[in-house]
């Protein structure tokens, strides 16, 4: 942040604290809550999808996104997963949680903070997703053909896929 969003005078920062303008006002840079979710088929087989969108267009990523005012992380994530594959929640099991990860997302040529909590579910026999909304294609990966690096700049993404694959293999 380089301005204050209440008076738009220049912010100076204190490592890690708060950002404070000429003012008196302050600013605290929490990040935004966004849920990822991976889910499996019997064979452990992990679907991924392909951002169809800037940033990270044509990379690696995970079904999820960011929680919306008044959200659980749970119902955030039911709600992009029936945005991003049209499946309901009763095409998989109940969420597992697996793990959080920091990030910064490029947004409107600035950073903004991310803090990602990922979930694992596994995908009942006869449910049959489809790639919509901002994924370009949803992709069945086994766990020994995926690679970290395909989801390029994400730092989250990457964390909670080299976490999912410790789980995996
Ligand atoms: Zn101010």
């Amino acid at each position: 942040m380089n301005y204050c969003r209440r008076c738009g005078a220049t912010l100076t920062a204190e490592t890690n604290g708060p950002y404070t303008c000429k003012n008196s006002h302050v600013l605290y840079a929490n990040p935004a809550p966004t849920v990822g979710l991976f889910l499996l088929d019997e064979q452990k087989n992990v679907l991924l999808t392909i951002r169809a969108q800037e940033p990270h267009k044509g990379m690696l990523d995970c079904i999820g996104g960011f929680v919306e005012e008044g959200e659980t992380f749970e119902q955030a994530l039911e709600r992009e997963t029936k945005e991003e594959t049209g499946l309901s929640a009763q095409e998989y099991s109940e969420l597992t949680y697996l793990t959080s990860a920091p990030s910064k997302y490029p947004f409107n040529s600035e950073y903004r903070s991310v803090l990602s909590n990922f979930y694992v579910a596994t995908i009942k026999n006869d449910a049959s997703p489809k790639a919509n909304d901002d994924v370009a294609e949803l992709i069945w990966k086994r766990p020994e053909d995926i690679n970290i690096d395909d989801v390029g700049g994400a730092d989250d993404v990457r964390a909670g896929l080299s976490k999912l694959l410790e789980v995996l293999t």
